[in-house]
């Protein structure tokens, strides 16, 4: 069994100002951090640096012109909105986060890897197919299932846990059936989408999956959506390969959202997707980083227990330090679960009849 870690030093050139929240120390950070726990040697973890997307790769998610516009913002510098001006240079950072979604993706299908966790950024899960948003220029996540699909794959099962909704991801395959797309995000906050009643339209109604929650919500209501949703709904539908947007902006410290999930917490849920993936498509799981904006306090360690749980590593010393629990609390609302509990039964309701295990 062995964990690839798809990662270049390249992922740190990219920079909108050093003051902004999606900065090169989010990733600097985790890089230290996997470091000091030996994690870069560990015989069940290879690192592997990516090639850079391809042009006929990304505009199988992205239309001609928005790739044209951003190649020439890229020269001069630009601007899509406030949150997400391009620097000089962009398209080529953007190009390698795209490629090290897709090799994490192919190497997994392939077999190279059991598992992989591509460590990218720019973050991609808000851009659409016409324009980014959000910090986000190309979505990785859709260029790495477009690819897969390109090269066999039929199905594609979505988590996407970052604290914001995947609005560019749901958009791009919210009329296809053949991309199951599920996501737990916080509400209210940005984007504002990502509803119960979004399931998806056309063919591909009943293919979209929201599960948005209140702020406060931490580690026990995760997993009560992992295993009465999600992991239902990935049993039925049977994906050839499991792909997480593994955003860590739910963890309690995330200076841009409210939730209370906590490294442990997390961990735990992608030891739960790795379960998932060996009894539904023989332990096929990816996973590629979105957000997650608490630099020194969360990310670290929410990457790290990511890693351990994809390599089966024990997960008993993934937690904060000790003086964080009192953060924890604070974060945390205990009236938070009870309306996910009944958020839950809504949804099950709204797709039973797209589903027999909600019928
Ligand atoms: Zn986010």
């Amino acid at each position: 069994m062995t964990t690839g870690l798809i990662f270049d030093r390249e992922f740190l050139l990219h920079e909108q100002s050093p003051s902004h929240p999606e900065r090169r120390e989010r990733l600097s950070y985790t890089i230290d951090q996997i470091e000091e726990a030996g994690l870069f040697h560990h015989p069940r973890i290879r690192v592997s640096r990516p090639p850079r997307a391809t042009r006929e790769q990304v505009e199988r998610v992205h239309h001609p012109e928005y790739v044209r516009f951003l190649e020439e913002a890229s020269r001069r510098g630009g601007f899509i909105d406030f949150d997400t001006v391009v620097p000089r240079g962009l398209l080529d950072c953007a190009l390698l986060a795209a490629g090290g979604a897709l090799h994490a993706g192919i190497s997994v299908w392939k077999g190279d890897f059991t598992n992989a966790f591509a460590l990218v950024r720019p973050p991609g899960h808000h851009a659409r197919a016409g324009t980014g948003a959000g910090f986000c220029y190309l979505n990785n996540m859709a260029i790495m299932v477009r690819h897969l699909q390109h090269e066999g794959v039929r199905k594609v099962l979505v988590l996407d846990w970052d604290a914001h909704h995947g609005d560019g991801t749901q958009s791009i395959f919210y009329a296809d059936p053949s991309v199951l797309f599920t996501s737990i995000h916080q509400k209210p906050l940005y984007p504002g989408s990502g509803d119960i009643d979004e399931t998806g339209e056309g063919p591909g109604l009943g293919y979209t999956v929201n599960m948005p929650v209140p702020p406060g919500t931490g580690d026990v209501s995760y997993h009560y959506l992992f295993d009465t949703v999600i992991a239902p709904l990935a049993r039925e539908f049977s994906p050839d390969i499991i792909a997480i947007s593994a955003g860590q902006d739910v963890h309690f410290t995330d200076p841009l959202t409210g939730l209370a999930v906590s490294a442990r917490g997390y961990a735990e849920l992608v030891r739960k997707a790795v379960m998932l993936a060996d009894s539904i498509c023989n332990g096929k799981l990816v996973a590629v980083l979105e957000g997650g904006y608490s630099v020194e306090g969360g990310l670290p360690y929410t990457n790290l227990g990511i890693i351990a749980a994809l390599a089966g590593l024990p997960l008993e010393s993934i937690r904060e330090p000790a003086g964080y629990q009192e953060i924890l609390l604070r974060a945390t609302d205990p009236s938070a679960h009870e309306r996910v509990c009944q958020t839950a039964g809504e949804l099950r309701k709204l797709l039973a009849p797209h589903w027999n295990s909600f019928s």
